[in-house]
C-alpha cells in the first residue's frame, strides 16, 4: 500500500501549486507513473481523496497516465522498452542498461479555477 504514501506526497505537490496559481478549486490532477512504481490507479485515487480531504483539491478527478518501462544500452547507446522481461538490448545483445524511463512519478498538469 505504499500509495498512500505517494497519494500523500503528490497532494502535497498539487496544493502547493494550486495556491502558487491562486486557485479556489482543483477540478482535475493528470499524474504520471513510471511503470515501475507499480501503482494500482483504483487504490491511489482513493489514497488522494482521502488525503486531500477538506482541501481545495478534495472533489479533483485524478487521471493517470502509466510511463512504459525503457532502458539505453550502456553499449550502443540503444534505446528500447521492455518486451517479455528480456532485459538484452534488442541491437547488441548486451544486458548492461540503464533505466531511463519506468521510475518516475510526477504530476504533468492540474486543473481548476
Ligand atoms: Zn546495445
Amino acid at each position: 500500500m505504499h500509495e498512500i504514501r505517494i497519494a500523500e506526497d503528490l497532494r502535497d505537490i498539487v496544493l502547493e501549486v494550486a495556491t502558487g496559481e491562486n486557485l479556489h478549486s482543483v477540478s482535475k490532477v493528470n499524474i504520471c507513473f513510471g511503470e515501475l512504481i507499480q501503482i494500482v490507479p483504483d487504490i491511489f485515487e482513493f489514497a488522494f481523496r482521502e488525503s486531500s480531504r477538506n482541501s481545495i483539491a478534495s472533489s479533483a478527478r485524478i487521471s493517470i497516465e502509466i510511463i512504459p518501462v525503457k532502458f539505453r544500452c550502456r553499449k550502443c547507446s540503444n534505446e528500447f522498452v521492455l518486451i517479455a522481461n528480456n532485459y538484452a538490448c534488442k541491437e547488441c545483445g548486451s544486458s548492461e542498461t540503464d533505466i531511463i524511463n519506468g521510475k518516475e512519478m510526477y504530476v504533468k498538469s492540474i486543473e481548476g479555477e
